[in-house]
């Protein structure tokens, strides 16, 4: 008989985006007339831009010819991207990377997960609370222990060692941006403490706050101990096609019991050459052909759509005393519960009242109790009845 890894029977059962489906649904089913309005997504709405849709068409192009019909990508993507990613997302910030240190996949989620599989078993791990929950779940699943950080400004340092420290900015669920002092010190932390720092930068897109960083790498000797997160999901809209891409510097050292060095990016090189295939070709030309053809203009005009969505959802909620906020940086608005009621309790109030559906805090671990979710992602028109819904019981 084989036996299961018992760690997965520890994952929390209730899925938080299939309850919150399942209410919809039971919502929709019992309330025909009402028009629903979803602001709990993640995903993206507007579809791909042209300079992205040219790209797969001439990706299906080059497919349908024997001259220039090409099989499985190497297993960290085709130089061809890789050199536009290096020089638009890097270069122009003065960051250099090198070409073997970037590895294009199809998902940040996955490569945040499978990462793990690197590394020893139980290790320590510190996760920002509220966090993404994927973090929470890729590292039960291996039996790490996990420190929860309840303030990011005054967490460090800990009595315990911590072998890996996972950061989210600009920040999924809260929208929360790091200054570059307070990350400087994250960094200098994991050099002095043997730390290694996931940096998970999905939403690197939106930043509009100069006081932040767009990439890790900003802060000096970050490369000794930060791995990098980007995906192309939120960025340019790939949550369909699939695109992301990891930075894995080549000055980070692991080590083996016989205490040996071993380089993290080596051994990344060596998972994804076993467990993967590469990311799609017609995914990576669509992105190429945006860099290539000079139209990232194209993507910050459906960022800003988003963006207008946030402040607009954000600015309402300040002006009802419900949140405290200075700049917009992510597709998300995390506001305090009226009445101080539970997260899950307004939930409901938001169903039944406006029939609006939002994120309960809760979901994303104990302290976004009392909190809620609510994203721009959704349409303006519908962002717009949303706010006048809510406007005149709220
Ligand atoms: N990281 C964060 C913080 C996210 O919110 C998400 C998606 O919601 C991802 C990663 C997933 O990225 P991908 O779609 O590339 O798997």
């Amino acid at each position: 008989m084989a036996y299961i890894n018992e760690n997965y029977l520890n994952l929390n059962k209730n899925y938080l985006f299939a309850k919150i489906s399942e209410e919809k649904q039971k919502y929709i089913k019992n309330n025909h007339e009402k028009k629903l309005i979803d602001l709990s997504i993640g995903d993206v709405t507007l579809p791909l831009t042209d300079s992205a849709i040219k790209g797969i068409h001439i990706a299906s192009s080059n497919l349908s010819k024997k001259e220039t019909f090409t099989g499985y990508p190497p297993s960290s993507g085709h130089d061809f991207l890789k050199k536009e990613i290096i020089k638009n997302d890097y270069l122009k910030r003065n960051i250099s990377i090198d070409n073997n240190e970037l590895f294009i996949g199809d998902s940040s989620k996955s490569d945040i997960s499978n990462i793990l599989d690197i590394f020893d078993k139980n290790l320590t791990v510190a996760l920002q609370d509220p966090v993404y929950p994927v973090y929470v779940d890729s590292n039960i699943i291996r039996g790490n222990k996990i420190i929860y950080i309840n303030d990011i400004k005054t967490f460090l340092p800990q009595k315990e060692h911590i072998d890996i420290i996972y950061l989210c900015f600009p920040n999924n669920p809260t929208g929360a941006i790091i200054s570059k002092e307070l990350l400087k010190k994250y960094v200098d932390y994991a050099i002095e403490n043997d730390t290694i720092i996931f940096f998970d930068s999905a939403y690197e897109a939106f930043i509009q706050d100069k006081n932040t960083v767009h990439s890790i790498y900003e802060i000096e000797n970050a490369k000794k101990v930060a791995v990098e997160f980007r995906s192309f999901s939120k960025t340019a809209g790939f949550t369909s096609i699939r695109l992301a891409y990891t930075i894995v510097p080549n000055a980070i050292m692991l080590h083996s019991k016989s205490n040996k060095n071993i380089s993290l990016n080596s051994m990344f090189k060596r998972l994804k050459d076993t467990k993967y295939n590469g990311p799609s070709y017609i995914s990576e030309y669509a992105i190429y052909n945006v860099y290539e053809s000079d139209k990232l203009n194209e993507l910050q005009k459906n960022i800003n759509y988003y963006l207008r969505n946030t402040t607009l959802l954000a600015e309402f909620f300040k002006s009802k005393g419900m949140i405290d906020v200075s700049s917009i940086n992510s597709p998300y608005v995390w506001i305090k519960c009226k009445d101080n009621i539970n997260s899950w309790d307004f939930f409901y109030y938001m169903l039944n009242n406006f029939s609006i559906i939002g994120t309960p805090g809760i979901g994303f671990g104990a302290n976004g109790e009392g909190h809620f979710r609510l994203t721009g992602f959704g349409t303006y028109e519908d962002t717009i009845e949303a706010i006048n819904r809510m406007d005149k019981k709220l």
